[in-house]
């Protein structure tokens, strides 16, 4: 078998994988294929990058499990001209894949190391309308919202009073809720022209929104 045999046959058990868990929109799976996950994960684990598994970066973080990155984007139900925040860069693997959804998306990490790596590889990547930031995204991104959609990737006890504040009336912000040594669910909250309307989507497992920056 050649190399390209290779790559097309662990694509389509990549993306069987993902459907078998319930990610069955179209753009999500066709954003999916487009992102290469053994980009975002380097040394012991890079193996394993196809495996629907979450597995650790740097600064004790990990990357989500594919399943759960495309349950998350199937439920933020991303428009092309969407702006859209996503908390907690980390590898970058999330931002990448709502790259290919949005007009625009910002992500932010409270660890610079995580956020250069991450730019560092948007730019080989040559995705564009990335831009990644070091910031608490407990705050949100003052400057540049309010937003059509917010992702957040690491779990808070409640859903941050700035972030809801900062999205959009009709826009959608999907969020795990719960304490971090807990089983926590994955909530979608739409914003309405009074108030918000919360859905619970399923049982997650998130490392913690932590508030304020980390020292590397
Ligand atoms: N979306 C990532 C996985 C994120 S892991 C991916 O695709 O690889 C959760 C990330 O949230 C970690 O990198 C952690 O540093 C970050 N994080 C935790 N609290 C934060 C905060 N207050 N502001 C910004 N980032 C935060």
């Amino acid at each position: 078998m050649t190399d390209e045999d290779d790559i097309a046959e662990r694509q389509m058990r990549f993306l069987f994988g993902l459907r078998s868990h319930g990610v069955t929109d179209k753009r999500t799976l066709s954003a999916m294929e487009k992102v290469d996950r053994g980009q975002f994960v380097t040394g012991t684990f890079a193996a394993r990058a196809y495996d629907d598994v979450p597995l650790p970066i740097a600064c004790g973080q990990t990357i989500s499990q594919p399943s759960v990155v495309g349950l998350m984007t199937q439920a933020l139900d991303v428009q092309p001209r969407d702006v859209v925040l996503e908390v907690g860069t980390g590898s970058g693997y999330q931002a990448a894949v709502l790259s290919h959804l949005a007009r625009r998306v910002y992500t932010v990490d409270r660890h610079r190391r995580l956020v250069r790596d991450a730019v560092a590889l948007f730019t080989r990547l040559d995705l564009r309308n990335v831009t990644a930031l070091v910031a608490d995204g407990s705050r949100g991104l003052p400057d540049q919202a309010p937003f059509d959609r917010i992702l957040v990737t690491a779990a808070a006890e409640d859903p941050p009073g700035p972030l809801l504040a900062q999205l959009k009336i009709g826009g959608i912000m999907v969020l795990p809720v719960g304490q971090s040594d807990h089983v926590q669910s994955l909530i979608k909250v739409t914003r309405l022209e009074k108030g918000y309307d919360y859905q619970e989507l399923r049982p997650v497992r998130f490392v913690p929104l932590v508030e304020g920056l980390g020292t590397d």
